[in-house]
């Protein structure tokens, strides 16, 4: 299949594909869909495990900044965290040094067949590399079960002089809502918010302090501000490894919130990723400049195009979803359905 050029008046819908600088998600790609209408670009890129069904959120997401853009920004920049995996400690606080600026840290623990002693390492040396000033928070990616997790909250704030908080420590809800009410680190809800009930459910049951939001599994930029509202809690906006068009709308939901605080301190999104991918889809990507990444739009004007058959696969996919979204929504238009 031909790839259109995305700089044409009416180019796109335009397949992408990028080695990634780091495994995530056992993934080494990442590829998605470009689409282009009259507000900008978006990016359509669930992740293979999302059938057609739980896709059409991700479709709302990106038609909402093709065809609508986003809400006006109450910032011109937004801060962001620099993200630390299972590494060394050294490892770790040259990427705090290498980060552009950040002074908040997202820490990954609960890697498996490492020791407790190595997260301690780690969260240490985040601590060390940001300064007393900065902020470590930790993500466990719902690996522990709630003893454990009790454990190590207690371990690791001890070891990061106090943590920001901890991101996903155990698994469900229930078990969020009961290790809260037993710690004094703030608890953070991220892998129990995937769909729009889940926000609402969580504030519901007590079960988070704060809410991570994902711009194209929840259904777009409005979509977000309207969970993060009708649930009153302080949000985290976070990428889903996308090319810097859907980086894009995460900057725009993070500028567009009314509180961007937490206890008094700048809280920063997760939405420094795109130096994950080898090849982003522009030639000014949203890198993190003085620990922030700015307010604006992305033109695809460097794009990597996908492989036939991938782009193939993709074409047919956004085909396929957009015809279930067009039924699901009937006359509405879609890129409105989410207000
Ligand atoms: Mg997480």
């Amino acid at each position: 299949m031909p790839v259109a050029d995305p700089t044409a008046p009416h180019g796109g819908p335009v397949v992408y594909a990028s080695a990634l600088t780091t495994r995530f998600r056992s993934l080494t790609t990442r590829d998605g869909v470009l689409i282009r209408g009259e507000a900008g670009w978006g990016e359509f890129s669930p992740f293979a495990d999302y059938d057609d069904a739980a896709s059409v959120s991700w479709l709302r997401a990106a038609r909402e900044a093709a065809d609508v853009g986003f809400p006006a920004p109450l910032r011109d920049r937004v801060p962001v965290n620099v993200t630390i995996p299972a590494v060394g400690p050294d490892r770790a606080a040259e990427m705090v040094r290498a980060s552009g600026g950040c002074t908040t840290a997202k820490v990954k623990v609960a890697e498996p067949g490492q020791s407790v002693d190595e997260e301690i390492a780690r969260v240490a040396a985040v601590r060390e590399a940001l300064g007393p000033d900065g902020h470590v928070r930790i993500d466990a990616n719902g690996a522990w079960d709630l003893e454990t997790a009790r454990d190590r909250l207690a371990v690791l704030d001890r070891a990061a002089g106090g943590l920001q908080y901890a991101e996903q420590p155990v698994p469900t809800v229930e078990d969020l809502a009961a290790l809260r009410r037993s710690v004094d680190v703030p608890i953070a809800a991220d892998e129990s918010v995937r769909r729009a009930e889940d926000p609402l459910r969580v504030a519901r049951m007590e079960a988070a302090d704060l809410l991570v939001l994902k711009v194209q599994p929840l259904g777009g930029v409005r979509a977000c501000l309207e969970f993060a509202e009708r649930a009153g809690l302080p949000v985290v906006v976070s990428s889903a490894l996308e090319s810097s068009v859907g980086i894009a709308a995460g900057v725009a939901l993070a500028a567009a919130l009314p509180e961007g605080t937490f206890r008094g301190a700048p809280l920063a999104a997760g939405l420094a990723t795109s130096h994950l991918l080898r090849t982003d889809v522009t030639s000014a990507p949203l890198l993190p400049v003085d620990g922030h990444l700015e307010v604006r739009p992305i033109t695809p004007d460097a794009v990597t195009p996908a492989p036939d058959d991938v782009a193939a696969t993709w074409i047919a996919r956004l085909d396929r979803v957009s015809a279930l979204a067009g039924s699901i929504a009937g006359d509405r238009p879609i890129a409105t359905g989410a207000q």
